[in-house]
């Protein structure tokens, strides 16, 4: 496999590149004979919006379906871990969600890559004009028989049908993590830091049980409201994960930290840690 910093270069140099508004031909169903091939010895990359759609669709726990469905490579170019989706070790190594005859088992929970595909997205490098602009490219592989068909679609159109929004929004926050502006000032993050992002944004469970068996909640100024809702809503603990990601890696002032708070590094393990 590439490195992931190898496969932007080459997505940066050699692709085009589409705007919302270019158009394109595609179908996708099973009456095409590559019908679930895409499905199989595939790299995907998982946000921690996916793994909250995914874990959910098949009832695990965070934890339980990371350590089931997951591997973590850690590219030396990358500055966190992000999990890939593990492959079934069986010969063809099919992905462990897709039927034979259903296809995607767990399609209205599936995983952003697997919405976009066979469009994929990226931003420019750091060293060109508008690198925040974000582009969207087309995958060509040889196995897929879906390109040419006569389905006209403009990618605005597929992003709508594939229900890729929610995904988006959370992908942007994903982003303001992964591609911090401090990286590129060299900065470098502690072990503990890089387990403070995984527990926060990957593995909800955990971090909801952390946050409600010690006195974390009670160093920011937060509505009593919202931390009902951090309680039973998932996404609403991922955004605020997303807030105090930013808060304990970079030091973004993402939440109000009551002024009587002693500062502390919040520990996830089983050792007692200073708190307030
Ligand atoms: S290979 Fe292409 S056309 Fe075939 S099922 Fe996959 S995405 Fe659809
Ligand atoms: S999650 Fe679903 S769409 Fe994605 S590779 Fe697995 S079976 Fe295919």
């Amino acid at each position: 496999m590439d490195s992931l910093a190898n496969l932007k270069q080459t997505i940066l140099k050699d692709y085009p590149r589409l705007s919302e508004q270019d158009g394109f031909a595609f179908e996708c169903g099973a009456h095409l004979e590559c019908f679930n091939v895409c499905c199989a010895d595939v790299n995907i990359f998982l946000t921690p919006y996916d793994v909250l759609r995914m874990r959910k669709a098949v009832g695990l726990g965070s934890g339980e379906f990371l350590a089931r469905y997951t591997l973590v490579p850690f590219d030396k170019s990358q500055h966190l871990p992000t999990p890939l989706l593990k492959m079934s070790e069986t010969e063809g190594k099919a992905c462990y969600f897709v039927d034979a005859f259903k296809g995607c088992t767990i399609y209205s929970h599936r995983p952003w890559p697997c919405r976009m595909y066979p469009l994929g997205s990226a931003s420019p490098g750091e060293t060109e004009k508008d690198a925040d602009r974000l582009f969207y490219f087309m995958m060509r592989e040889e196995f897929c028989q879906g390109h040419g068909c006569p389905h006209i679609w403009t990618v605005a159109e597929w992003l709508e049908d594939q229900g890729v929004a929610k995904y988006a929004e959370f992908g942007e926050m994903f982003k303001g993590i992964t591609l911090h502006p401090a990286f590129s000032k060299g900065y470098q993050l502690s072990p503990q830091q890089i387990e403070m992002y995984w527990i926060a944004l990957f593995d909800l469970d955990k971090f909801r049980g952390f946050i409600f068996s010690s006195s974390f909640l009670k160093r920011f100024e937060i509505p009593a409201d919202f931390i009902e809702l951090l309680r039973i809503d998932d996404e609403a603990l991922l955004k605020f994960g997303f807030s105090w990601t930013a808060l304990a890696l970079f030091g973004d002032k993402t939440l109000n930290v009551r002024p009587e708070a002693v500062k502390m590094q919040p520990q996830f393990n089983n050792k007692k840690s200073s708190r307030v």
